[in-house]
């Protein structure tokens, strides 16, 4: 299969080849024909699938169709995203894709002063990718209608159900035209999720790719049992020598993401932590680091990593062990992405056994034990 069987238009597929895409990911191969022809979609799939690709190639395309050569800019595209970090994400692939292509974006989320936002939509905008808080704020000071909006995604619903968007996401798609074409993403399809989906899509087409239960197969998944007090001495251990290059450390709770960094960093190793307190600059400034690989080790909670996307990162660590099992599914999908292999490593204590349990009986089946190291319980 390739972008071309898919029926791509030459300034997108040029994109895709310079960034070395060559085939396109089942998501992007059940997704891409359908919205082209203009049906509304329920995707089941997690990040690192290539489903921001799945719904940005499809509208730029539809968008480029419809182009009036004439008008200004029109927002008819309206992307929702939980976090800034994808919502900066997402706004980065539309600009790579769209390379070729005039339209023009505004990100819009909260954290930050709104002016410079105010002055991109002042500009016009052809797509919205926004977090819904800012957008609902901005909409509410009048410098955001909705009603022209005629593509309209709703990326990683699971999340902003887990972080309690409900009531502002349903206020912003009030406002949105009922004749419009709708994509919807949820890495999961418990039933709020199904509920939720029900209410905005029209005759969906359902795609689904690596269910929240199958963990990426190219993820080798090993357990280190270890006693609370010493996991930090068991993280410096096996951070010790050059065997991880670079890693993403998750931990359950923001103050213990911050203390996990500060120990690292006392024992000379280059760490930063990331989460929700954190200030925006802070958290552009972290991530660049770690992509960039001059943070050799980031230390984030779930929230704070969602959307954390780095090419090829090598190894997760769990330093804390989810109390979700679909969480752990989650964290180590940020490994072995878009085809190259990972490394994920979990450290658990006793009182962690019931979440491990849980863990097996989602992903179906044991993780390797590493029973030598010098710290085993
Ligand atoms: P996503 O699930 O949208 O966050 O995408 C995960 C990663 O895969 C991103 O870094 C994308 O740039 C990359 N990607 C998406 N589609 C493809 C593809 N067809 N081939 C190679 N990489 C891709």
């Amino acid at each position: 299969m390739t972008f071309t069987k898919l029926n791509l238009i030459d300034p997108l597929l040029s994109e895709l080849e310079k960034l070395g895409y060559v085939t396109p990911t089942p998501i992007q191969v059940q997704s891409i024909p359908h919205l082209l022809d203009g049906k509304d979609i329920f995707g089941c799939a997690q990040t690192g699938t290539g489903k921001t690709a799945a719904f940005a190639l499809p509208i730029l395309q539809m968008l480029e169709a419809k182009k009036d050569h004439t008008a200004k800019h029109i927002t008819k595209a309206l992307v929702l995203a939980p976090t800034r970090e994808l919502a900066q994400q997402i706004s980065a692939n539309f600009s790579a894709y769209g390379k070729k292509l005039s339209f023009t974006h505004a990100t819009i989320f909260g954290g930050v002063s709104q002016n410079a936002q105010i002055k991109d939509l002042r500009k016009g905008v052809d797509i919205l990718i926004a977090t819904p808080g800012r957008l609902l704020d901005l909409m509410q000071q009048g410098f955001i209608k909705l009603n022209t909006i005629e593509y309209f995604v709703l990326d990683e619903a699971d999340r902003m159900l887990d972080m309690g968007f409900i009531n502002d996401v349903k206020k912003i798609i009030a406002k949105i035209p009922a004749k419009r074409q709708t994509m919807f993403f949820s890495a999961t399809a418990a039933p709020e999720i199904m509920k939720l989906a029900n209410s905005l899509l029209k005759d969906p087409v359902r795609v689904s790719v690596t269910p929240v239960s199958s963990t990426a197969s190219l993820v080798t998944q090993s357990v280190y049992y270890v006693k609370k007090e010493n996991k930090r001495f068991l993280l410096n251990h096996v951070l010790k020598g050059n065997a991880i290059e670079h890693a993403l450390v998750f931990t359950r709770t923001k103050r213990g993401a911050d203390k996990v960094a500060k120990d690292l960093k006392s024992k000379g190793i280059n760490a930063e932590a990331i989460h929700g307190n954190k200030s925006q600059s802070t958290r552009e400034r972290v991530l660049k680091g770690f992509k960039n690989k001059h943070i050799r080790v980031l230390v984030a909670t779930d929230i704070a990593s969602r959307g954390i996307d780095v090419d090829k990162l090598s190894h997760v660590i769990n330093y804390e062990i989810p109390e979700q099992a679909e969480t752990y599914v989650h964290r180590i999908g940020r490994t072995g992405r878009a085809g190259s292999t990972g490394i994920a490593l979990s450290f658990c204590s006793q009182d962690e056994m019931s979440y491990l349990k849980d863990i097996h009986k989602l992903i179906k089946k044991n993780i390797q034990v590493i029973e030598a190291h010098p710290f085993a319980s």
